[in-house]
């Protein structure tokens, strides 16, 4: 088969690699119908991240079953499948409390910008989808592998409630998602920060009622200015800089919650400011796994179109653009189809 290699930064090739094969009882190998480029994915490009030997890429797949290991009763061949960026057993006590990202049988997805992936604990990892969804539906399907599941995450650890209050800090992809979730779980004003134009529109169109242009002081100003002094009872932070992350925390009410799920690059946080701010933090890599179920409903149903995200779609192929465009944010998201 042919798969995504990184060899230095920005050095994307796509290159032929041995046929992934089942190696435990508990694995399956999927046939990859759609995958992407996730902004995290860039910290490696541009060499923030080392890059080391030649490796694999991606974490985002929708595919379908082609095999599965005798271990595997939950999925079988020819079902159309999602699994998270994060593979999970789904019975240890982290995955049934919810935390599959913290399973005790973990491991990282990092091989799927390919034409096959074999897949670990495919039993707890892999969701069916049901019926013969449109091909239309697919780009919001392979949303919820990680950019959606993760907006989602981050409204719901920070306890998005109907009638409440939300800013999202960011405006990539999860960020975008992040004020869909928000509408979604029944927030009343939902305030994006955004400076882009091709992005704010796109947080209007997913339900945001305001938009922010500043950041730092000024920003977390403007949200103040917009709650009549008292701050977002909800911040969504998805970017993970010691700036945004401030942002989040002194953006938020007393007695408020910030859900981070933006990769801390630099992030130190003073105890007594917490101490004194009564704000909730909750992160961490999102348990999509947890949410699949329920997201693919509201795929199916039509509620919620996420896929809007992916704005440029290339051939597997021509991954080494993908990277290009994103990189230089000629696009937001690029979706990649064998
Ligand atoms: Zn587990």
């Amino acid at each position: 088969m042919r798969a995504t290699m990184i060899h230095a930064p920005g050095d994307i090739r796509f290159e032929q690699r041995p046929d992934p094969r089942i190696t435990e009882p508990a694995d399956a190998i999927v046939r990859t119908v759609a995958t992407c480029v996730c902004g995290s994915d860039l910290w490696s490009y541009r060499g923030i991240n080392p890059v080391g030997d030649p490796h694999p890429m991606g974490h985002e797949y929708v595919g379908v079953v082609e095999e599965a290991g005798r271990d595997v009763d939950t999925v079988r061949p020819g079902q159309l499948v999602i699994g998270s960026f994060i593979a999970s057993d789904n019975t240890c006590p982290h995955c049934r409390y919810g935390f599959q990202t913290a399973c005790m049988r973990r491991e990282a997805m990092t091989t799927c910008q390919a034409e096959y992936i074999r897949i670990p604990q495919a039993g707890g990892t892999l969701v069916a989808v049901p019926g013969d969804p449109d091909p239309a539906l697919l780009p919001s399907l392979l949303t919820l592998s990680d950019v959606m599941g993760t907006g989602w995450y981050a409204a719901v650890a920070a306890q998005v409630k109907p009638g409440g209050t939300v800013a999202v800090v960011g405006d990539g992809a999860v960020g975008l998602c992040g004020v869909l979730a928000a509408k979604e779980l029944g927030a009343d004003r939902i305030i994006a920060m955004s400076r882009h134009h091709d992005r704010q529109k796109l947080a209007l169109d997913f339900g945001a009622t305001d938009l922010v242009t500043e950041r730092g002081d000024e920003g977390v100003a403007r949200i103040m200015d917009l709650t009549h002094g008292v701050g977002a009872d909800s911040v969504l932070e998805c970017v993970g800089t010691a700036e945004s992350s401030a942002q989040a925390r002194r953006a938020t009410r007393p007695g408020g919650s910030v859900g981070f799920v933006g990769l801390p690059h630099g992030v130190e946080i003073d105890g007594g400011d917490l101490f004194g701010s009564m704000v909730g933090l909750r992160g961490g890599p999102a348990p999509v796994r947890r949410f699949l179920p329920d997201l693919i409903d509201r795929v199916l149903s039509g509620r919620m179109a996420p896929g809007k995200v992916f704005d440029l779609t290339l051939p597997l192929s021509e991954v080494a653009e993908a990277y290009r465009a994103m990189d230089e944010r000629r696009a937001i998201k690029v979706l990649l189809q064998p």
